[in-house]
């Protein structure tokens, strides 16, 4: 097993597994509980960590990870909602968490 992804809000990380589930990517959270009991445990020992089953896939994972994140422009990102499902997605993320399109506002 092999660590792909440290967040720092359970939400955030939980999108990022659904869509390592979406390219067939085993996964599973890290600190989960834990996280939800942030407040009285260290912030470090508590952010939620994305890990996939099988390290031959670590590499495919952080490739849809890199992918699935917006780019940093300095600019502000609003949430978006996905033209494909209406759903809606965080700023920080470039691809909807439920079905995986990306957003055509995204700059490459
Ligand atoms: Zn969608």
């Amino acid at each position: 097993m092999k660590r792909v992804w440290s967040g720092s809000t359970l939400h955030d990380t939980a999108h990022l597994q659904n869509l390592l589930e979406q390219a067939g990517i085993g996964s599973f959270i890290k600190h989960r509980e834990l996280a939800s009991a942030m407040g009285d445990l260290p912030f470090l020992e508590c952010s939620p960590e994305l890990w996939v089953l099988r390290d031959e896939q670590s590499v495919r994972a952080t490739a849809v990870i890199g992918e699935a994140l917006r780019p940093d422009t300095g600019a502000p990102a609003a949430r978006w909602q996905c033209a494909e499902c209406r759903e809606d997605n965080e700023a920080q993320f470039a691809v909807c968490w439920n079905c995986g399109h990306r957003d055509p506002a995204t700059p490459e």
